[in-house]
């Protein structure tokens, strides 16, 4: 979901006025009677890879966009709450999944619709799962079985790939990177995304 442009005044409802406000250097809608600027910033997602007796769990979503395809459990940080409790929020929402957060694994900018999305590692804290409201079902795959083909979003592939890979080459690692879509192709297809700038640490255990 890309942030929508808003059209009306959020703390009174007037029609809001595209202008630069002072001091700044892009439009903004600005409410002609209260005042209000209203900034277009990106949301943060959250979820979790949770993995158990070298499987992984992944979620066929039950909603559009990708209703469907598979993913790890993840979705948007709601206010007061920290990331590693949105992601095993959502983690049971939508896999009925309780988890405890082992570490942070990947955090990847996804400039062209304004999210940054952040993922975890995870273990269950009791063996059961179940498909939530927003999942058609729950399946553990090895890493041999993932449905690369039937993945939700360019983002979700890159970051199961990244996991595959230091899962074969037996590494630890944390990574930072960037999903910049080459204007050219299709967005919903990974090899259509520059992934060069991608930042791998090795964590010392
Ligand atoms: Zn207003």
């Amino acid at each position: 979901m890309i942030v929508p442009i808003p059209v009306h005044c959020m703390a009174c409802g007037i029609q809001l006025k595209n202008e630069i406000p002072p001091g700044e250097d892009r439009l903004r809608g600005v409410c002609p009677d209260c005042g209000t600027i209203h900034y277009r910033n990106p949301k943060v997602v959250v979820g979790t890879i949770i993995e158990d007796a070298g499987r992984v769990l992944l979620c066929r979503r039950a909603i559009e966009p990708a209703e469907g395809l598979w993913t790890p459990p993840a979705g948007f940080l709601e206010m007061s709450e920290s990331m590693e409790a949105g992601a095993a929020r959502e983690t049971m929402e939508e896999a009925g999944a309780d988890v405890a957060i082992i570490r942070t694994f990947a955090r990847i900018d996804l400039t062209r619709i304004g999210q940054v999305h952040e993922m975890f590692l995870a273990r269950l804290k009791s063996p059961e799962v179940t498909a939530g409201a927003e999942s058609l079902e729950v399946k553990w795959f090895t890493w041999d079985e993932i449905p690369w083909s039937e993945l939700a979003f360019p983002v979700v592939e890159w970051i199961l790939r990244l996991r595959a890979e230091d899962l074969a080459s037996d590494q630890d690692r944390i990574h930072r990177g960037c999903l910049h879509w080459k204007e050219v192709g299709s967005p919903l297809s990974l090899e259509n995304y520059d992934l060069n700038d991608i930042q791998s640490l090795h964590l010392a255990l």
